[in-house]
């Protein structure tokens, strides 16, 4: 297929030929039998991916981490010393560490492109002759691809047909103005000028087209200059990063603080062998290495549980700033509401007529005054209903099974479909010219054989661009606006969508719209119902309970959001898209901040509404669907686009998507971030007290003089074991039941506020306290070195266990309850102690760790220990609780 019959590339060319020399049909596309045999021999399009190491040099890069290099030092002196035990215990820990951290790596990676996967795009192509939808990776040269607003573009393409279609091409030129296309073939040209080619990755923002794929993959523009568009793959978020530097000043302080009491202890005339296991020891127990590891594991656990939830998160910091989101501003239709919609009202000809049945069966009557109506008697009706039918793109099918009925296209055009056909209007006259919906625009027109006009779009859209009304007896009248704005307030009051409706003579020799159309008839209305979807209310009240404020802010007419809102438990004040355009921006952010529901919004407003609030340091998540919602996206703390309905361009613009476009998504998401951003903390205040406490342990030992309490191979003892089977449960925590019920994290407060660095050094004290004082108090009541420096261990190991029940919750009491929620706890629990009995009776220890058997009084001190600690920190959460009650 890569030979060139023809001349030139193919923006020189026609697109017949274009389509000769890539074996394939202009009109019909490929067979899915040559699509299948082509991508078999020429591969996916996809681009190549960044070169990932592999998995050998990930595991050596395990190694390369100053905390391993001080080991494999100290490994190497423990052999100059003639300890070969001592050195192939530190060099065993060493690959375990390396395993561990490689296993993490993989986990999180792996977690990482499955959401990749998840958000590939997918394109509508034409295979055998009807439109498919499929994932953009199957695409092959040859292959018809249509085109609409919003969609990505997912190959080079060469137009074959082109309406209206604009294409931003920013992504691949840095132009930012969008660029209109055309088919007709072109002679030498820039990239930039190529007008009758789509490259892939550029977005269309208007109109639409078609055009057959000439290169996929890396053969692409985009492919050769090789910038990957939207790749979400950085593991990194500000919350990791800052934790990252944490642990590099924190291990660069303890490593000069090993320096210098190896010095010390030097200077004061110690032995050398000595004071450098007392450095090492010290390294080892004081460095939180495992830090950045356990955030951004729990960070894709997160992910996890929100990709269940329905929410898939693009870029890893939403995940973050989820938790502290104060606002959520949503799209009314299609988000808290079903998108489903049915015509139940139709006023034409000045009657009002009712119309029965529900879904997009196209089984219903329409009535009148509670009687059966033929639309052939009524005129303006008839009308009515014809305009619905001819100014539409949607369809309706019976699907196999079942004989279901389903809708293609928006489903407010559907709408106007079903009643159509229930009034048995058959076909619409041949179509000529479009002018397309828009939410800017606000209606649609289309041309018809013969020279007709018909319009459909907002009321009062529609009633500024007409003069007269169809009368019910089929003549003209003059239009009376009072009287159709009474009804359409009256259908917007029951929460109905109300759609108006024209049509207007033109040249019965035209074949083209101009805009605006001429002025027009007036029709009439109709009106749909649209129910609320039924998580949607309870997802509201939750964000209110939770400190968010909820925001609707729809397209929509005033009265229908009022209602609508009224619903779901939006209350108070509506601001139309003319209240705003009203308001100074200096005004602004006040009158936002009072309103829950805004009204004929259009999407630049949107943006500025963004802004405003951002002016008052809300963190505001905001949805979108179409291409002109992009700005307000990228502004919004959070984008949220629909996965369903959403144009890729929304979806490339997000933070996160929602497969299902349900408003209870983001709420649950909201929920999950928060729970993340709990379990991070409970889990760095539960570790530092370790490190701080070995830390001061050693220190204390140095300058005191005398034997050292615990070694360093039993400091990499309790690393390996207390710190990773009791730090486990953290990463799958349930959420606290109050997490809805407190307010948004304040973004700006510190991740360990002030109250619990207090807790970390109390319990990092205790550790000090019980096991410096045991290790001598021991030994002054006959203990043997090696027993006293058991009792540290296990006062560490202990107190661990202890003190992890206190961190299951930072402020309520905890015992039980967190056994009985996470099974996890109960296992690390018995593990731990399972493996602490191993290290204190097991003969192997006593050779590996200087390990010694206990005598029951020595464990009840331990006892003692862990439970003065659980007892302490739980009497300062009680203080807590009761300082922030008062
Ligand atoms: P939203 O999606 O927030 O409900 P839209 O911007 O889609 O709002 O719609 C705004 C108004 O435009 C609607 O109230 C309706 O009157 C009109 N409208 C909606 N869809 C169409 C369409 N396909 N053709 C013509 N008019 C439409
Ligand atoms: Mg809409």
């Amino acid at each position: 297929m890569n030979t060139t019959t023809v001349t030139g590339p193919p923006y020189q060319c026609t697109p017949r030929e274009v389509a000769e020399d890539l074996g394939t049909d202009p009109d019909l596309g490929l067979t899915s039998d040559e699509a299948a045999a082509r991508l078999a021999r020429h591969g996916p399009n996809v681009l190549p991916e960044a070169r990932r190491r592999g998995p050998v040099a990930r595991f050596l890069l395990q190694f390369h981490n100053p905390l391993i290099y001080v080991l494999l030092v100290s490994a190497v002196i423990t052999t100059a010393l003639g300890d070969h035990v001592d050195a192939a215990v530190i060099l065993g820990v060493v690959v375990a560490n390396a395993i561990v951290g490689f296993v993490q790596e993989a986990r999180a990676e792996r977690a990482l492109a499955a959401l990749a996967a998840m958000t590939r795009t997918v394109t509508t192509a034409v295979r055998d002759g009807r439109p498919a939808r499929l994932p953009s990776e199957e695409l092959v040269r040859g292959d018809l691809v249509l085109l609409e607003a919003g969609d990505r573009i997912p190959a080079d393409l060469r137009l074959v047909r082109a309406a209206d279609l604009s294409v931003d091409e920013s992504a691949l030129t840095g132009e930012s103005a969008p660029v209109a296309k055309t088919p007709d073939a072109l002679g030498e040209a820039a990239l930039a000028d190529r007008r009758n080619m789509a490259h892939s990755g550029t977005f269309v923002t208007y109109g639409r087209g078609a055009g057959l794929v000439t290169a996929t993959g890396a053969g692409t523009e985009i492919g050769l200059v090789h910038r990957l568009v939207g790749s979400a793959t950085a593991v990194q978020t500000p919350l990791t990063r800052k934790i990252a530097r944490f642990s590099r000043v924190v291990t660069v302080a303890i490593l000069a603080l090993a320096a210098l009491t190896f010095a010390v202890g030097v200077l004061r005339g110690r032995p050398v062998p000595e004071m450098l296991t007392a450095a090492v020891a010290l390294a080892v127990g004081a460095i939180p290495e495992g830090l950045p590891a356990v955030v951004t594991i729990t960070l894709a656990f997160g992910v996890a549980r929100m990709v269940r939830r329905n929410a898939i998160v693009r870029r890893l910091p939403a995940v973050e700033t989820l938790g502290s989101t104060t606002v959520i501003c949503t799209d009314k239709t299609g988000t808290l509401t079903r998108n489903q919609m049915t015509v139940t009202g139709i006023a034409a000809g000045g009657r009002l007529f009712e119309v029965t049945g529900t879904g997009y069966a196209p089984r219903g009557e329409i009535l009148a005054g509670g009687g059966r109506v033929e639309a052939a008697a009524h005129p303006a009706l008839r009308e009515c209903l014809m305009a619905g039918l001819a100014c539409n793109d949607a369809r309706i099918t019976q699907g196999g099974d079942g004989g279901g009925w389903s809708l293609v296209g928006d489903p407010t055009e559907g709408a106007l479909v079903v009643s159509a056909a229930k009034a048995g209007l058959g076909e619409a006259p041949e179509r000529l010219d479009t002018i397309t919906f828009s939410s800017e625009r606000q209606y649609m027109a289309t041309l018809h054989a013969g020279g007709v006009i018909y319009a459909k779009g907002s009321l009062e859209r529609i009633l500024a661009m007409s003069d007269r009304q169809l009368a019910a007896d089929g003549g003209t009248e003059p239009l009376d606006v009072e009287g159709i704005t009474a009804v359409a307030h009256a259908y917007g009051g029951q929460a109905l969508r109300v759609l108006a409706l024209a049509r207007a003579d033109a040249d019965p020799a035209a074949d083209h719209l101009t805009e605006p159309p001429p002025r027009l008839v007036f029709l009439g209305l109709q009106a749909m119902h649209d129910p609320p979807r039924e998580e949607a209310a309870r997802a509201v009240h939750a964000c209110r309970t939770a400190g968010i404020q909820v925001k609707m802010i729809t397209g929509d007419h005033a009265a229908t959001a009022r209602a609508v809102g009224a619903r779901i438990g939006l209350d108070g004040e509506v601001m139309t898209g003319a209240d705003l355009a009203a308001t100074a921006d200096g005004d602004l952010p006040g009158a936002v901040e009072r309103t829950a529901v805004f009204a004929r919004v259009s999407p630049e407003q949107k943006l500025r509404l963004v802004r405003a609030l951002q002016a008052r340091s809300h963190v505001i998540a905001m949805t979108g669907d179409g291409v002109n919602d992009a700005p307000a996206l990228k502004q919004a703390d959070i984008g949220v686009a629909m996965g369903r309905d959403g144009t890729e361009v929304a979806k490339e613009s997000a933070d996160m998507v929602l497969t299902d476009d349900d408003f209870a998504s983001i709420e649950a998401a909201v929920e999950e971030g928060r729970g993340v951003f709990d379990n991070l903390v409970k889990f760095i205040v539960w570790a530092l007290p370790a490190n701080i406490g070995l830390g001061l342990v050693l220190v204390a030992a140095i300058l005191g003089g005398g034997e050292l309490p615990i070694l360093p191979v039993q400091v990499l003892w309790l690393n390996m074991t207390a710190v990773l089977v009791l730090g486990l449960p953290f990463a799958v925590e349930p959420r606290d039941e109050d997490i809805m019920r407190r307010p948004p994290r304040d973004p700006a407060l510190p991740l360990i506020t002030r109250r619990l660095t207090a807790r970390i050094l109390l319990v990092a004290a205790i550790l000090l306290a019980g096991a410096f004082g045991l290790f001598h108090w021991e030994q002054a009541h006959g203990a043997s070195l090696a027993e006293a420096r058991t009792v540290v261990v296990n006062v560490f190991a202990m107190t661990l266990l202890a003190y992890l029940f206190n961190c299951l919750s930072l402020e309520h009491p905890m015992l039980w309850h967190g056994v009985r929620r996470n099974p996890w706890v109960g296992a690390g629990a018995l593990a731990l102690i399972a493996i602490q009995v191993f290290y204190t009776y097991v003969p192997v220890m006593h050779d590996l760790f200087r390990s010694a058997p206990l005598s029951p009084g020595a464990w009840a001190r331990v006892a003692a220990v862990a439970a003065i600690a659980y007892a302490l920190v739980e009497l300062a959460k009680w203080a807590t609780r009761r300082t922030e009650r008062a």
